[in-house]
C-alpha cells in the first residue's frame, strides 16, 4: 500500500469516527496516533537509513493538510511531530531516530514560555551543569502532545556561552516535569497543548552546540513549522468548504422550493471563500517549491505562508459559518468545530502580527531582530 493509501485507510477507519469525540471531550486521539504510527506515517520524514520512509516536507504537508480536513487536532499533533523530527534527524541520537521511524516514538516542540510568551526565540528558562548532567528549569506555556509525546525538543538559555538559546532533547517521562493544567481550549481541543513546568529536569542530550539554538530555530524549525502550520490551515479550509457546500446544496426553503445554494448571496460568499482557499494553497505550493529548490526568495515565502494561510482560514471558516446560518451553530453540520480550530494558527508563534512585522522589515531592508 502506498503511504497515501495508508493515510486514506487511517482516515476512513479511525480518524473520521473518532474526530467528534476528540473535539467534544478534549481527548488526545491516541488510537489515531497509534494507527498512523503502525502505518509508518510517523516515520514519513525519517531517513531510510534508520528505517523511515525518507520523504520530505512536501509529503509531510500533504499528510497534515489531509488530516486537518477532518481533525485539525490530529493534524497539529503530526505537524509538531514532523517539526521536531526535522531537528532530531539532523542532531538527534540514532536510537531515538530509529524508534521514530518504527512508529514507537512521538515527539514535539517545547519552545514557548510563560515569561517570553510568543517570542519563542528568546527563552528565559535555564540550563545548569550538575556534574555530568544538564538540569533544566522552565515554565513552558504550551506543549502540543504534552505528556502524550515520548520526547520534547526543548529550548533554554545557553548553558555556558553567550547566545540566544540552546536546544535539548528531553525525555517526556523525566523526573521533575509536571503538568501545570490539563488543556481545555476553544479549538484544537484534542491536542493536549498544556503548560508544563520543569524543575531540575535532566536533559537527555544537547541538540547542536550550546548557544546555537537560534540557528536551529530559524534554519531547521521555521521552514518546517511555517509550511506545516499553513498546511493545517489549508486542510481546515478545505474541510470547512466541503461541509458548507454539502449543507447549502441539501438544505431547502420548502415554501419556495429552492435550496440555500439557489441564493446568489450564498454562492457569492462561497465563491469568495473558494478563491481565498485556493490563493492560500497556491502560496503554500510555491513556498514548498521555493524551499525544495533553494530559491532566493525562500525566507520571504516562509514568513508569508503561515500568516497568509492562517488569516485566510479565519476568513474562510467565518464565511462557511455564515452561509450555513443558525444550523452552523450545531455540531452536526461540522463547520463550527473547524471555525474554532482555525483560530489557533494565527496565534501560534511566530504569530501573524509578529510575521507582519518581520515581513515588513524584510521588504524594507531592515534586520529582522
Ligand atoms: C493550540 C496551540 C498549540 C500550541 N502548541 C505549541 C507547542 O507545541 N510548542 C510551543 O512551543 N508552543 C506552542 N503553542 C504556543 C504558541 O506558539 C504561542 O507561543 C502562543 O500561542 C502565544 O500566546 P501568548 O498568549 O503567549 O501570546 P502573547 O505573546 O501574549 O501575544 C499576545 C498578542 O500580542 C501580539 N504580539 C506579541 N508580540 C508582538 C510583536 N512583537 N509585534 C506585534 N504583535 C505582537 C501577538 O501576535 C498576539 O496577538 C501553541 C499554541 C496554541 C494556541
Amino acid at each position: 500500500m502506498s503511504w497515501m493509501d495508508s493515510l486514506d485507510h487511517v482516515m476512513s477507519n479511525q480518524l473520521e469516527a473518532l474526530a467528534p469525540e476528540t473535539d467534544q471531550h478534549a481527548r488526545f486521539p491516541r488510537p489515531v496516533v497509534d494507527a498512523l504510527a503502525k502505518a509508518g506515517l510517523l516515520g514519513l520524514v525519517s531517513s531510510k537509513d534508520v528505517g523511515g520512509l525518507g520523504l520530505g516536507l512536501a509529503e509531510a504537508s500533504q499528510v497534515v493538510a489531509k488530516l486537518a480536513q477532518t481533525c485539525p487536532s490530529t493534524a497539529m499533533i503530526v505537524c509538531m511531530h514532523y517539526c521536531a523530527v526535522a531537528v532530531l534527524e539532523q542532531l538527534g541520537p540514532e536510537d531515538v531516530r530509529r524508534d521514530i521511524a518504527a512508529g514507537k516514538h512521538l515527539t514535539t516542540l517545547a519552545f514557548s514560555e510563560a515569561e517570553s510568551r510568543s517570542h519563542f526565540w528568546a527563552p528565559v528558562s535555564t540550563a545548569t551543569q550538575a556534574g555530568n548532567d544538564v538540569l533544566l528549569d522552565a515554565r513552558k506555556s504550551w506543549i502540543t502532545s504534552a505528556f502524550e509525546a515520548d520526547s520534547y525538543v526543548w529550548s533554554s538559555k545557553p548553558l555556558a556561552v553567550e547566545g540566544a538559546s540552546s536546544i535539548w532533547l528531553v525525555d517526556a517521562k523525566a523526573e521533575g516535569l509536571s503538568l501545570a493544567a490539563p488543556f481545555n481550549g476553544l479549538g484544537m481541543r484534542g491536542n493536549a497543548s498544556s503548560p508544563v513546568t520543569a524543575k531540575q529536569v535532566k536533559a537527555t542530550m544537547a541538540l547542536g552546540e550550546d548557544g546555537k539554538g537560534f540557528d536551529i530555530m530559524m534554519g531547521i524549525v521555521l521552514p518546517w513549522f511555517s509550511a506545516l502550520n499553513a498546511s493545517c490551515s489549508v486542510g481546515t479550509m478545505e474541510g470547512s468548504l466541503a461541509r458548507a457546500i454539502a449543507h447549502v446544496g441539501a438544505t431547502r426553503h420548502q415554501h419556495l422550493d429552492s435550496s440555500l445554494a439557489d441564493l446568489p448571496t450564498i454562492r457569492a460568499y462561497l465563491a469568495k471563500a473558494r478563491i481565498k482557499a485556493d490563493m492560500a494553497n497556491a502560496l503554500l505550493q510555491d513556498t514548498l517549491a521555493a524551499i525544495g529548490g533553494g530559491r532566493a526568495d525562500t525566507m520571504l515565502r516562509v514568513l508569508e505562508v503561515k500568516a497568509a494561510c492562517a488569516e485566510a482560514a479565519l476568513e474562510v471558516t467565518d464565511a462557511t459559518m455564515r452561509v450555513c446560518g443558525g444550523a452552523a451553530f450545531r455540531k452536526e453540520v461540522g463547520v463550527e468545530r473547524l471555525f474554532r480550530d482555525a483560530r489557533a494558527a494565527h496565534v501560534m508563534a511566530p504569530t501573524t502580527d509578529v510575521l507582519y512585522d518581520f515581513i515588513g522589515k524584510a521588504i524594507t531592508g531592515l534586520p529582522l531582530f
